[in-house]
């Protein structure tokens, strides 16, 4: 037993100080490679419009050294593990060639996306979302930082996988180092914030079935979409990859995008070209017909609140936002706030201004789809939208203050009935 002791203690100072630097290097690499070349391209490669909140490095900062600190805690059981027999690290080639090497590699890799997109799946839970991955979802708008931001049980849930993983299959010391690093430099790439794989990760194309920098940000930004840690594969066997993702992943990397970078006297031509480009997707993009779609102003159920549903300002789609509430102010003569936000530093939002429709498109079937965020538990779902007749609105999903199927009325018929 003593031994074991010993074994343990005299390895984990070195786990430590391993998956401490891990994250601290790789999270400062790609901190210096966005601010490097924020200018030269990626400022226009910036997923989402709003920025990191305030303090928000720091606390991702703190619980990532934390979690670092529970992985050496379980990462040092591998020693005692290899000590015993249990597991098996080897160093000499003679044992299994480089082949080998190669191919566990990769089936370290395949088993962690999978261990992760099911333990990630399981988080969302509502029942365990609380405990284990809110702390990670504080980070609506991620930054390199984010990659190891976990409450403690999920620390301990994903630092489980390499002790099992190699109670299972023997590993070179080396494809064991590898994975570490292909691990940290995917992790960080996915919470750069601004698109940092080039069009060829794009789906369809030949390294498309790896995840991006869209992917993941999609998933801060939306939730319930994106669960995958390297790969596509999983999100597109259970059907929950985004339904924008791949729009929006050819959208920031497409030249097109280049319309906002600062136009220098050689790029005049390149701009023009771009811009013709552009006005090319807005014209070939589906119209919206205020006849046929959920354009107008929308009364949800018992008048609880009146919603403006416009074509989004700066994407395709359509957008909607409360414009006024039943409740709008407490008793006190207070706007009520969006006070349920998963993002501490949007909490002071008052709910009346609130966008809470995003990216409603088309569906083959007539509908649209898109996102809905719930202010009462703060969280984001999807949304189906259809118009039967031309004062009612159908909405599936969890919508504001009730999940279900809502039915909601034009204003123009309420107004209508008031006169
Ligand atoms: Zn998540
Ligand atoms: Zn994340």
């Amino acid at each position: 037993m003593n031994e074991l002791w010993h074994v343990y203690l005299s390895a984990w100072p070195t786990v430590w100080a391993m998956d401490t630097a891990r994250y601290l290097v790789a999270a400062t690499l790609m901190a210096t490679i966005l601010a490097l070349f924020w200018r030269a391209g990626l400022a226009r490669r910036k997923l989402q419009a709003r920025d990191p909140a305030r303090g928000q490095r720091r606390r991702e900062l703190l619980a990532s050294m934390r979690t670092a600190f529970i992985f050496s805690l379980l990462g040092a059981l591998v020693a005692v593990g290899d000590h015993q027999g249990w597991i098996t690290i080897y160093k000499d080639f003679r044992q299994a060639g480089p082949l080998y090497l190669v191919l566990s590699l990769a089936l370290m890799l395949v088993a962690h996306d999978t261990y992760f997109y099911w333990a990630h799946r399981a988080m969302h839970h509502r029942r365990l979302f609380a405990l284990f991955h809110r702390t990670h979802h504080l980070s609506r708008t991620p930054t390199p930082w984010t990659a190891y931001s976990f409450a403690i049980p999920e620390a301990v849930v994903h630092g489980a996988f390499v002790p099992l993983f190699l109670l299972v299959v023997p590993m070179h010391g080396l494809g064991l180092l590898a994975f570490g690093i292909v691990q940290i430099l995917r992790n960080v790439m996915g919470h750069a914030g601004a698109e940092v794989h080039s069009a060829a990760f794009g789906p369809g194309r030949w390294l498309g079935w790896n995840n991006t920098t869209t992917h993941h940000d999609l998933h801060h930004e939306a939730g319930r979409y994106n669960y995958g840690l390297y790969f596509r594969w999983w999100d597109k066997l259970m059907g929950t990859e985004h339904p924008d993702y791949r729009r929006k992943f050819e959208a920031i990397v497409s030249p097109a995008a280049a319309t906002t970078a600062p136009v220098g006297a050689g790029r005049l031509l390149a701009r023009a070209l771009a811009c013709v480009m552009a006005g090319g997707i807005l014209l070939s993009a589906d119209p919206v017909r205020a006849e046929d779609g959920p354009v107008g102003r929308w009364v949800t159920p018992g008048a609880a609140a009146v919603v403006e549903i416009v074509p989004c300002r700066d994407a395709p789609g359509l957008c909607g936002t409360v414009r006024w509430l039943w409740d709008g102010v407490d008793d006190k003569g207070r706007p009520r706030l969006d006070t349920q936000n998963a993002d501490a530093s949007q909490r002071t939002r008052p709910l009346v201004g609130l966008s809470i429709l995003s990216g409603l498109a088309r569906t083959a079937n007539g509908g649209w789809e898109g996102r809905i965020y719930n202010p009462e538990d703060g969280q984001t779902y999807r949304a189906t939208l259809r118009r039967p007749t031309a004062d009612t609105l159908t909405i599936e999903g969890c919508v504001l203050f009730i999940c279900q199927k809502q039915v909601w009325r034009s204003a123009g018929a309420l107004a209508a009935a008031l006169r």
